[in-house]
């Protein structure tokens, strides 16, 4: 069998590519305009919010979120030890202190209780990361922020459509971000976004990604403040990709479906509980005892995979001596465990039956 498959790829076809010459066909200014309003406003009619504010990604999106509550020095945020690091490394960008805290294993979430036993006096807020689109109890996170007088602010990256309760991943927080990066759902190359219901802390937001003026092209400055803008032309892109993502999200719940059917008995592999009716993994991740021997495997017939994130607690960026795997079992176990297997959403169904052929090739050697 002859494959090349790519653990994951963006997608995009002639409507962006048509969408986009008539952009230019159009005049314009390029950078940040009438497009980047449009997309704001799809979105925030999509997830049922007042307030969407387009960002450069979603490192920005979460530093914003954070300074416009205030967070900075001398604070501490709670953050998941198991993430990808632009969750801790926003935080550590306003000079607060990120505080990790494990992950459950049925979730690969924020551990709520290990969480609520990690409240300081210096504690501002919970960063809480809805891993490939599956969280916790987000309305007993909702209550702990509220009991404890914390901001939450919830890093909804790889979580664009997926819910809990019937209710928008990235909507239960004070403030949401979402990424639009090449390997996200759906992308614009780079791009992120912040939702809120709160006026006073959107109008924050849009200072501080426009300089720290009221209005673009404004003279008076009224705050410290960043270019955390995008362009008209990804929001352009944004737009078309945005009209795709009910396909995708319905088709990444049937490959993720079809995965843990065609793998169900073959013992060395664990999904992690996943109600596709709510959940939509951005990713199909599994974990099995030696991730890089089946990676070597599937590389050699053709087949992309991507171990998993290393646990915060040991990239070289946080590394301390008390950071030890024992503080963080759960974290450490998923980093040693964890694989992605292919995940593109153009993969065709046929593709994911090999994919699973060669998966129990190499564990029933048949
Ligand atoms: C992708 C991702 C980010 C960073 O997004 P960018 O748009 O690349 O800055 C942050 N957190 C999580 C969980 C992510 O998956």
């Amino acid at each position: 069998m002859d494959m090349q498959i790519s653990q994951i790829e963006p997608w995009f076809d002639d409507t962006e590519k048509q969408a986009i010459a008539e952009y230019l066909g159009s005049g314009g200014w390029l950078t940040e305009h009438k497009k980047t309003g449009e997309f704001e406003e799809l979105l925030a009619a999509y997830l049922g919010v007042n307030h969407c504010v387009a960002v450069s990604n979603c490192t920005t999106a979460l530093f914003c979120a954070l300074v416009a509550h205030g967070i900075g020095p001398g604070d501490e945020v709670i953050c998941p030890d198991y993430t990808f690091i632009a969750s801790a490394t926003a935080i550590s960008w306003t000079g607060a202190k990120p505080v990790f805290v494990d992950i459950g294993l049925s979730n690969l979430c924020l551990d709520l209780d290990l969480a609520e036993q990690a409240i300081s006096p210096y504690t501002k807020a919970i960063m809480l990361v809805s891993l490939n689109g599956r969280s916790p109890d987000m309305h007993r996170a909702v209550e702990l922020c509220e009991t404890y007088g914390l901001v939450l602010i919830e890093d909804a990256a790889q979580s664009l459509g997926s819910k809990f309760g019937g209710k928008f991943l990235g909507t239960f927080g004070d403030v949401g971000c979402f990424s639009f990066s090449a390997r996200k759902i759906i992308t614009m190359g780079q791009g992120g976004l912040i939702v809120t219901n709160d006026d006073e802390i959107a109008d924050r937001i849009h200072k501080l990604k426009n300089f720290g003026r009221p209005f673009p092209g404004a003279n008076m400055h009224e705050s410290v403040g960043y270019n955390f803008k995008i362009t008209d032309l990804q929001a352009v892109i944004g737009t078309e990709q945005f009209k795709k993502l009910l396909y995708r999200i319905s088709h990444k719940k049937g490959m993720y479906d079809l995965y843990r059917g065609l793998l169900a008995d073959v013992d060395e592999i664990t999904f992690i509980d996943t109600d596709v009716r709510e959940i939509t993994p951005w990713m199909v991740d599994i974990l099995v005892p030696d991730p890089i021997a089946l990676r070597e495997y599937l590389k050699s017939r053709g087949i992309g995979t991507r171990p998993m994130y290393e646990a915060i607690h040991n990239q070289p960026a946080y590394a301390n001596p008390v950071n030890h795997d024992y503080y963080f079992p759960n974290s450490a176990y998923v980093a040693e465990h964890g694989l992605w297997l292919p995940s593109s959403s153009f993969l065709k169904y046929h593709q994911i039956w090999q994919i699973c052929e060669e998966i129990r090739r190499f564990y029933k050697g048949k």
